[in-house]
């Protein structure tokens, strides 16, 4: 029997990549934040099949602990602040988390575990406003954020380790995904949460947003730049790529989405467009929520995951958003019933 360690447990992959390991008969322990494991969080359900370590990445003595405690096959670093919007009001512990959190797994692993393979998150935003689409393993980063920057430099760390040490370490790229689980600040799912609204006729909303304001107000959710355009994939997919990634011969980085580019609009038309509604009577732009120096287009060209991974998406745009704009209908109908 494999086993695992995952840091990040309790977020979106960390959860579906639990699931995934789980079914493949792996033993699974995770790295959790003491007080985000006390609360309901995405791998709650899974508690009786998983062994918990209690730990914080901006903390060396924890991260060597666990290590030390599940004696790992396969690491995957999934911990780290993931809102790239947050980062510029939280640019040090972005860079703590995200950065040096990388960096001291990384070295707990080379002095204890040096035959461990790991995975490490590193991410499209790290392309920013990469003049080049798609963009591909050989593409030029260009951060356009606090977190995009903090991601580069663990991701050159991850390729300073391979070459200088030795160490089996696969970055993977990955472009936007989403899910049910994914958190109500960001947009994807603010958007599946407003058309959600919008069909149970909920005008003004129990949840707020960052401003402490109903995230659907009399009837409107209001949202930055509409003409953002990200490539979508649904998180199960993508922790497949991950998994994929540490089967490998070698230790590499890949670029891991759908290849497909949709704009801020075309999400709301299938998310508001699944409750038979026209997105445009309920949504608004607010110049407001416009992120300083926003990313540019950003869209991957899987093709080396797809020939060496055989890696590929299965579950569509519309698929993902419909499974997220149903989930909300299903947690906030007990709302208007009491
Ligand atoms: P997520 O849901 O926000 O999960 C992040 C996880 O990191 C949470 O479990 C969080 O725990 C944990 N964490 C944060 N700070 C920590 C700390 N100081 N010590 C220990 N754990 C800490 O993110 P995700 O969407 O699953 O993404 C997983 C990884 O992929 C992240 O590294 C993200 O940056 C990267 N990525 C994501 C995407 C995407 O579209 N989802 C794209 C590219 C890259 P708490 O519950 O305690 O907050």
């Amino acid at each position: 029997m494999k086993t695992a360690l995952i840091t990040g447990i309790t977020g979106q992959d960390g959860s579906f990549l639990a699931e995934f390991l789980l079914d493949r008969g792996y033993k699974v322990f995770g790295l959790a934040r003491r007080e985000s494991w006390m609360r309901a969080n995405n791998a709650s359900h899974l508690a009786d099949r998983i062994t918990v370590l209690f730990g914080d990445m901006s903390e060396g003595i924890d991260i060597a602990t666990a290590l030390q405690e599940a004696k790992p096959d396969e690491i995957y670093n999934l911990a780290s602040q993931s809102r790239p919007g947050e980062s510029w009001a939280r640019a040090p512990e972005t860079l703590m988390i995200n950065g040096m959190g990388a960096i001291r797994l990384f070295e707990a692993v080379r002095h204890a575990f040096p035959k461990a393979r790991v995975y490490h998150a590193s991410s499209s935003e790290m392309f920013g406003g990469a003049k080049t689409i798609p963009q591909s393993e050989e593409t030029p980063f260009h951060p356009a954020n606090p977190y995009a920057a903090a991601k580069v430099y663990a991701h050159h760390m991850v390729r300073i380790c391979r070459e200088s040490y030795g160490l089996f370490i696969s970055s993977g790229i990955l472009f936007n995904h989403e899910s049910e689980r994914r958190p109500l600040h960001f947009v994807t799912q603010k958007i599946a949460y407003g058309a959600a609204c919008a069909a149970l006729g909920i005008t003004n909303s129990l949840d707020l947003n960052e401003r402490g304001q109903p995230i659907v107000s009399g009837g409107r959710l209001a949202l930055g730049n509409l003409d953002i355009a990200r490539d979508w994939g649904h998180a199960i997919d993508f922790v497949r790529a991950m998994w994929l990634m540490l089967q490998h011969e070698k230790p590499d980085d890949f670029v891991v989405g759908t290849g497909k580019l949709h704009t801020l609009r075309d999400l709301c038309r299938a998310a508001y467009g699944r409750v038979g509604l026209n997105w445009e009577d309920h949504v608004v732009s607010d110049p407001g929520l416009v992120r300083p120096l926003e990313t540019g287009q950003t869209l991957a060209d899987p093709s080396k995951a797809r020939k060496i991974l055989g890696w590929e998406p299965t579950i569509s745009f519309e698929e993902m958003v419909g499974k997220m704009v149903d989930t909300q209908i299903e947690r906030l109908e007990p709302q208007i019933r009491r």
